[in-house]
């Protein structure tokens, strides 16, 4: 029995919930329908879900550390009601002028995940609808998926060709995203899933 774990690393914005541009309160917090249920398969399938999202809103002064519990709380309730969760969440506060390693695509959120969980990266998932998301699991050596609910997928999509950001799956929403993985971990770990 392996001790590590595949996971999922989830984007937020354009992948789990509308893209508005710094959501700043959970009443403006929109869960796509299909996804508390896609969740919830993952969950049940024994990959870690860990949330990894930019929020430079943060730096910018436009939303606080609290603001953002409070969604990431409406966000972990409306998960609940499908019996579905989040194993962790871990966010960038930072500004890109900053330079920190945290801002995706730079690989700071998956370290610190990393540091807490047992997980096998090179058995993971990276889900979101901006190249930079795509780029990270490029960067750690996880498969990248594009999912086409966000407002720049289409053009994340051009941006991976050009920047030859490999791209192993272009989803059309989440749950699909989710089906492609599950049925990827079943053909490629050895230990299948639970
Ligand atoms: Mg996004
Ligand atoms: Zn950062």
């Amino acid at each position: 029995m392996s001790s590590t774990h595949g996971a999922v690393f989830v984007d937020r914005d354009g992948t789990l919930n509308v893209d508005v541009d710094y959501l700043s309160s959970p009443g403006a917090l929109e869960v796509f329908p299909q996804v508390p249920e896609a969740v919830f398969r993952l969950n049940r399938s024994g990959l870690k879900v860990i949330l990894v999202t930019n929020q430079s809103g943060i730096a910018r002064g436009l939303l606080s550390f609290e603001d953002l519990d409070a969604i990431h709380q409406k966000l972990q309730a409306d998960l609940t009601r499908s019996h579905a969760w989040l194993d962790d969440v871990l966010c960038c506060p930072h500004h890109p002028a900053d330079g920190c390693r945290c801002r995706k695509p730079g690989p700071g959120m998956i370290e610190q995940a990393t540091s807490r969980h047992a997980i096998d990266v090179s058995t993971s998932y990276v889900v979101g609808d901006q190249s930079h998301d795509v780029e990270l699991a490029n960067r750690v050596g996880a498969k990248g998926i594009l999912v086409m609910t966000g407002p720049r997928s289409r053009e994340s999509l051009a941006v991976c060709q050009t920047k030859r950001v490999v791209i192993d799956c272009v989803a059309p929403d989440f749950a699909d995203a989710v089906s492609w993985i599950l049925r990827d971990w079943t053909n490629s770990s050895p230990a299948g899933p639970r």
